[in-house]
């Protein structure tokens, strides 16, 4: 009789920090056994100190093991279950794609308040009662216990509403910290974005108090203004909606499926063809039927813009907005308000948006599905893409990606008849795709800063034409190369050994890897010599050389530097639109989604960037992001114009992106992978792996892993190269190396890490992940 009690009152909770995994406790004997749910947040003591950590319960009542003396939950964090049981049977799969543990995949979608540990229990009078007043003393608990019953008695999680810090858009020139505690305060916010000052200080130790608050009073650092939502959009208030005869032929298609149960549609339809008003009226179908849509969109700017036109097209819709920069409170707000709302809703945001707990969906939408944004490759690793055909599978969805130039997969996937494919073929009213020329830099060289006369010239006119340009150039800072004036060496970050960035705003060297920076000048480390020549340039220079040589106009800049601080993005955009500048240079930034129906022209400075990298997409990168940049261009009544300047004229793209022929370019991408082995005919995976590059016993490590890698890929029937330094080979003082798998499927991949993981568990200087379908090689 002991025994079937005390297994009915074994749970089993997914930790939220770490070790992240899922261990069994006991019910505690206070508490009745129907104040538990799975799903439900609860403290439990983990550890020799018994510390407390937060968890969550999973459904699963693991049977008794018998010889194991098991802890007890301590206390429930709500009455009511926060996660549902769909939500979590979804994490859970998830968890096992990722070969990872679902408190570790609990532990980076939760918002972060619902995670945290509150510091003790508030009574009726909101008065605090602590932890650690009788955390073993069983009869205060069982009084406790009783309040608790009788509703008297809460946690609340310790107030979510400390602001988040940020750079000053405009410091006061020259910047001026004095300590190194403050230089790397700065350096944190510029590499990381907003954060709170105890984020900070749990990053950086005590000592980034105060340098945080000689920053502010500095005014190099503020609090973030919550961004302003944008007005406007290019949905026009009160426009009448009289869809085009493609738009009306697409949703013709689309709109029975919403009730075919699970499908999966690629919309291709060229840029400007009026996909947004497409995918909209797709969501106010599935409301009307009574169940919630899900918009995805690359990029946080695109994504607030789309809520605006969602708001105006869908007037009196629940619709909730979310993405990563939202604060932390306003997370939880969303969460808590979705997990609890009883009408259908449409849910608009960026990749992390799939995590919220939205209920019965029936339609997934991924916008730019091509995207790598939609891939997250760091803490936990996935395709959005992925996640949403699984979770449109289990809701019996209707899955649209959609795209100008998909990704050469879904395209494939859409060929072999596994995805529908509805087509877009011409730009909304009077609009023509533009005309796009290549320079060849060779014979036009670049004389204007980076630009060829041609495009100079073409610039100028348009300038007094009063229509607009956008400069797209991807390489942020101000010169990616500072070289020693006497011997010629150049500058590299101390722990990464890559080039630093220089940023003359910033009067710092920036390395773009870890984020560190050094002042400027630096001396140089192999004569000393203080004299550097800035070679090459970035998007800063071009705007510098831009404002100093058409002096009467304006220019704006749209880089990951000048939208730092929340909002800022959408600001930038919105002036631009409103003509408030004649041109805009950017980094890739510019090539996503947005219309700006006054500008005639594009450049691109550097259409080679990118060209030589060892990836098997370069040339597919390259096609969707130039053409994807074409787009920006003449998407108003005047006809536009394109110049990519190249020193590669006679490259097999540039005939593809020309005429906008996505077809062309992907019979000829998907020959060369066919022949060459690459997806989609073989699946990839790459095991990365890292140790400090002072360890001592890497030689002994690396031969062990040889011999076991040569085993490993027999048993798994795979192929495995490497291990190869990573093309960053160190970060961070970190050795880093890599295989690439490849294989006929998923599983034997997963084999493969599976049968090495325990060789890299058996060293902690070892961290090692596996990334399926890697993004970033
Ligand atoms: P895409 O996403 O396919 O590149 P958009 O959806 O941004 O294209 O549409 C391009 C432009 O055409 C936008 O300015 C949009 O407001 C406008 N537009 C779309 N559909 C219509 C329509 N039916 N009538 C008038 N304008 C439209
Ligand atoms: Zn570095």
């Amino acid at each position: 009789m002991q025994t079937q009690d005390a297994r009915a009152s074994v749970w089993s909770a997914a930790i939220l920090c770490q070790p992240y995994s899922s261990l069994s406790y006991a019910l505690p004997p206070y508490l009745p056994v129907h104040v538990w749910h799975p799903g439900m947040r609860v403290l439990v003591p983990m550890g020799q100190s018994n510390k407390l950590c937060c968890a969550v319960l999973e459904r699963s009542v693991p049977a008794l093991p018998t010889e194991k003396k098991l802890k007890s939950i301590f206390w429930p964090l709500e009455k009511e279950a926060v996660l549902s049981a769909d939500y979590l049977e979804m994490l859970e799969n998830v968890a096992a794609r990722q070969l990872t543990s679902l408190g570790r995949v609990l532990a980076s979608v939760l918002p972060a308040s619902l995670r945290r540990v509150p510091d003790g229990w508030r009574d009726r009078k909101n008065k605090k009662i602590p932890f650690s007043s009788g955390r073993d003393n069983r009869e205060f608990l069982s009084r406790l216990a009783e309040f608790w019953m009788q509703g008297e008695l809460d946690v609340k999680s310790p107030g979510g509403k400390e602001p988040a810090l940020t750079v000053s858009s405009d410091p006061p020139w020259p910047i001026r910290p004095q300590a190194r505690v403050q230089w790397a305060v700065m350096d944190l916010l510029y590499a990381h974005g907003p954060r709170t000052a105890s984020s900070i200080r749990a990053e950086l130790g005590q000592g980034s108090t105060k340098a945080l608050q000689a920053l502010q009073d500095k005014e190099l650092v503020c609090p973030c203004k919550p961004g302003d939502e944008p007005e406007g959009g290019s949905l026009e208030a009160g426009q009448d909606f009289c869809f085009s005869p493609e738009q009306k032929e697409a949703l013709k298609h689309l709109s029975p499926r919403l009730r075919q149960g699970f499908g999966a549609c690629l919309l291709h339809g060229i840029t400007g063809s009026g996909k947004t008003l497409v995918y909209l009226d797709l969501a106010r179908q599935s409301l009307e039927m009574g169940r919630s849509a899900i918009l995805l969109a690359p990029e946080i700017a695109i994504a607030r813009q789309l809520y605006q036109q969602a708001r105006q097209y869908l007037p009196g819709a629940a619709i909730y907005l979310h993405h990563g920069s939202k604060g932390p409170s306003s997370k939880e707000k969303t969460f808590v308000e979705l997990g609890q709302e009883k009408k259908p809703v449409l849910l608009i945001g960026t990749r992390s948006a799939l995590f919220m707990p939205v209920q019965d969906t029936g339609l997934i939408v991924l916008d730019e599905e091509h995207d790598e944004s939609f891939k997250q490759d760091q803490t936990l690793i996935y395709q959005a893409k992925e996640i949403a055909w699984y979770l449109a599978s289990r809701e019996e969805a209707l899955l649209v990606l959609g795209s100008a130039t998909p990704d050469v997969k879904t395209f494939h996937a859409a060929q072999a008849g596994h995805v529908s494919l509805v087509e877009m073929h011409s730009r909304i009213g009077k609009s023509t795709l533009p005309q796009v020329d290549f320079v060849d830099l060779k014979n036009d060289p670049p004389v204007f800063g980076a630009m060829a006369k041609t495009c100079a010239e073409a610039l100028k006119e348009t300038v007094k034409r009063g229509e607009q340009a956008v400069i797209m150039h991807n390489r942020r800072g101000y010169s990616p190369v500072l070289m020693c004036e006497s011997c010629s060496e150049t500058v590299k970050c101390a722990n990464c050994q890559v080039g630093l960035t220089y940023h003359k705003k910033r009067n710092r060297l920036v390395c773009h890897y870890c984020g560190i920076s050094v002042s400027f000048p630096p001396v140089c480390r192999h004569c000393r010599g203080s004299e550097f020549i800035p070679v090459g340039q970035g998007t800063e220079k071009v705007e510098e050389f831009l404002a100093r040589h058409l002096p009467d106009t304006q220019v704006l800049r749209l880089d990951r530097d000048s939208t730092r601080s929340p909002g800022k993005a959408e600001k930038i955009l919105q002036d631009f639109a409103q003509g408030q500048a004649r041109i805009l240079v950017g980094t890739q930034m510019l090539s996503k989604g947005h219309s700006f129906p006054e500008v005639t022209l594009a450049i691109v400075l550097d259409g080679d960037l990118g060209l030589g990298l060892p990836d098997y997409r370069s040339s597919e990168r390259i096609f969707q992001l130039l053409v994807q940049l074409s787009g920006r261009s003449g998407r108003g009544e005047k006809p536009g114009r394109v110049f990519i300047q190249t020193r590669n004229p006679g490259h097999f793209c540039w005939q593809y992106i020309r005429d906008c022929d996505y077809k062309g370019f992907f019979q000829q991408e998907i020959s060369r992978r066919q022949k060459f082995g690459y997806p989609p005919f073989v699946r990839l995976g790459l095991i990365r792996f890292s140790f400090p590059d002072t360890w001592e016993g890497k030689a002994d490590f690396l031969a062990g892993l040889r011999k076991k890698a040569k085993q490993a890929a027999a048993v798994s029937k795979v192929t495995m190269l490497g291990p190869a330094p990573a093309v960053l080979s160190r970060l961070k003082n970190r050795e880093r190396h890599q295989f690439l798998v490849k294989s006929s499927d998923w599983a034997g991949i997963k084999q493969a890490y599976l049968e090495l993981r325990p060789l890299f568990e058996r060293y902690r200087q070892v961290r090692a992940s596996l990334d399926l379908d890697p993004v970033n090689m």
